[in-house]
């Protein structure tokens, strides 16, 4: 019998883009904390929605855990504003990435997950916009872990619970800190060029780079070989 091949997918610049999400942190930020803020001082690319409420809270509040007691009154808000927003402006696909779901949910030996700094609920409202939510259940997000390391634990412990037989997987993702997050499992990681050049991404230590995720041999070879 062969190995179980997990493949978890980060969100936003691996399946796809969309602005939507900046402005309903912004709205949620403001609906739950009063906090007003433009968010030049954050990076989101790579982060954790805890990460980036924790940067948030220490600018506005002195504290970086001050806003934690509120953070699922934060997020139940930025899921509405989310949800909203991109009724108005739909996704943008990345090249490729939803033919490559579809091929690798009909694959038996491919377990398929997510592993995105997005809360939960903000997760799935992004995927049902592009009808890709039915595809995935479990993984590791946002909401759960401020450090997106531990969230690739998290999502290699679900499954390791269930299956004996797994192989190392891998993570497809789009910034360094997916790259390191599958380092830190031992999985491989195939990186997706979008804001980082494969230079780039290949010196962070992806094992492989594209700039398209189109399924043709070659990709499906690498993967599930
Ligand atoms: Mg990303």
């Amino acid at each position: 019998m062969p190995s179980l091949i997990p493949i978890w997918f980060d969100i936003d610049g691996t399946i796809l883009h969309t602005r939507a999400g900046l402005g309903a942190f912004q709205k949620a930020l403001f609906d739950t904390y009063g906090w007003q803020d433009s968010f030049e001082s954050v990076v989101f690319a790579g982060n954790t929605d805890l990460q980036v409420l924790m940067d948030l809270s220490r600018v506005h509040a002195g504290d970086e855990n001050a806003g934690l007691k509120d953070c699922h009154r934060l997020f139940d808000c930025m899921a509405g504003h989310l949800d909203a927003g991109l009724a108005e402006r739909p996704p943008q696909m990345v090249p490729g990435a939803a033919e490559l779901i579809q091929t690798l949910v009909e694959d038996p030996q491919v377990l398929l997950g997510l592993i995105t700094g997005n809360a939960r609920d903000c997760a799935f409202i992004k995927l049902k916009h592009v009808d890709l939510d039915v595809h995935f259940s479990g993984g590791g997000f946002g909401d759960q872990h401020a450090d997106r390391n531990q969230l690739a634990s998290l999502a290699k412990s679900q499954l390791s619970e269930k299956h004996v037989d797994l192989a190392p997987g891998w993570i497809i993702g789009d910034t360094p800190r997916d790259i390191e997050a599958a380092k830190h499992i031992g999985a491989r990681c195939l990186g997706v060029s979008c804001h980082f050049s494969p230079a780039e991404l290949r010196e962070a230590g992806a094992d492989e780079v594209v700039e398209d995720l189109s399924p043709n041999d070659e990709l499906m070879a690498l993967l599930l070989g």
